[in-house]
């Protein structure tokens, strides 16, 4: 059975619309829970704080963890689009900031109801579905949240976690990296400390700007420098805050820093270099207080498991047709669906959904020139990120239903 696309594309219209932050995805959460509950799911909301788990026990067989993530970005929307958000939303600074789904977390929660609701109406499957929708992923604290909150133990444990993300390759197009696809990220807040005073007199004091602008740029030698050019790492200093007049040399200067690897021996090489700079630039400064290193987030790399992988992948190629599938090598990118599978122990396959008109890329047939227009067209967190609605959902819809099948046991339909 296929979807009504226009029942989607609706769902999908009204999620874009309404966009909500991280761990704030209350009406979010009230949808996909009214969904669900029609499809026959048992519902359970709540779980690690916004999050929804839909079950569907049909006796015997594997339990398929299917995942999508629910939260928007604080960023201004600039699509133009008929249902483009205007959403504003207080952060957890109680700063007002613009809200919008420039992840494309809204596709993967229509994808998913359209593939929970082609599911249940199937009667030829046993087997268990363990419907997973997260809080929180761009903070990476969602899935922890949910594992805290006793997933797992509440729910039962899976045989297999499945999701995807959508991407700007051209829809049509499915991204499928076996081993390591997704980096490990962590997140560092450094709180540099100084000495403030009046800006007329720099000698009574030690400048925290001057000291933070120093260490920014020596940064900018891990990777260059201490890092092997066949490995990849990716420091990206993020936000810098000190001060607040001109004629004052402030106290402090914090730096909020995101980090990329996919080793653990690359990661402990930035994290500890990291450490050495700010220490030796603050000794350097003559700050006499050390400065303060927090991590705000670390999450494991997406490691797409072999075996797992090559069945789905053959799946894909076996039963959609029209579908071109790539290896899009390792996305410096990160994502918290990771840990559902650390943590259970279960295998993990988590694809990219390409979700760029095609018509962008008419004409095109050097793999060379699709790159290098995907490199073009806006990314996710773009405010201009804009997935076409159809046929995104009716694929992203299929590949999670065909990859399910794998894992649930075919039985003869009850007729
Ligand atoms: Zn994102
Ligand atoms: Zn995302």
């Amino acid at each position: 059975m296929a979807i009504d696309i226009e029942q989607f594309a609706a769902i999908y219209r009204d999620l874009h619309e309404h966009p909500e932050l991280s761990f704030a995805e209350t009406r979010t959460a009230a949808i996909v829970a009214a969904e669900l509950r029609a499809y026959g799911f048992e519902v359970t909301a709540g779980v690690g704080r916004t999050g929804v788990v839909g079950i569907l026990n049909r006796g015997s067989g594997p339990t398929v963890l299917m995942r999508a993530d629910m939260d928007a970005l604080p960023v201004r929307e600039e699509t133009g689009l008929p249902y483009a958000s205007v959403a504003t939303s207080t952060n957890s600074d109680g700063k007002v900031v613009p809200v919008m789904h420039a992840c494309g977390h809204d596709m993967h929660v229509t994808a998913l109801l359209g593939a929970l609701q082609t599911l249940a109406a199937q009667d030829d499957w046993s087997g268990r579905i363990l419907a997973v929708f997260q809080p929180a992923e761009e903070q990476g604290a969602g899935a922890r949240a949910m594992i805290d909150d006793g997933l797992f133990d509440r729910f039962g444990t899976p045989d297999v976690v499945i999701g995807q993300h959508v991407a700007p390759l051209p829809a049509g197009a499915l991204g499928l990296r076996v081993g390591p696809a997704f980096a490990t990220s962590d997140a560092l807040k450094i709180t540099l400390f100084g000495r403030g005073g009046h800006g007329s007199r720099p000698e009574t004091t030690v400048d925290p700007i001057v000291l933070a602008a120093s260490v920014v740029l020596r940064l900018q030698t891990i990777v260059s420098r201490e890092i092997a050019g066949t490995d990849t790492a990716v420091v990206t200093v993020g936000a810098f805050h000190a001060g607040d007049a001109p004629n004052i040399i402030p106290d402090s200067a914090v730096l909020n820093l995101s980090i990329r690897t996919f080793h653990d021996g690359v990661r402990t090489r930035v994290l500890d270099a990291i450490s050495r700079i700010v220490r030796g630039e603050a000794a350097t400064a003559g700050a006499d207080r050390e400065p303060l290193i927090e991590s705000t987030h670390s999450f494991p790399a997406v490691v797409n498991d072999e075996a797992a992988s090559a069945r789905v992948r053959a799946a894909f190629t076996n039963k959609m047709s029209g579908l071109t599938i790539v290896d899009p090598g390792m996305v410096t990118g990160s994502e918290d669906v990771g840990i559902f599978a650390v943590e259970s122990g279960a295998p993990c396959v988590y694809w990219l959904l390409g979700g760029a008109d095609p018509q962008q890329f008419a004409g095109l047939t050097s793999l060379a020139d699709i790159v290098e227009k995907v490199a073009e067209l806006p990314s996710n967190h773009s405010p201009l990120f804009a997935p076409v609605i159809s046929p995104t959902i009716e694929i992203g819809v299929a590949a999670l239903t065909t990859a399910a099948r794998e894992w649930l046991v075919h039985t003869e339909p009850a007729d």
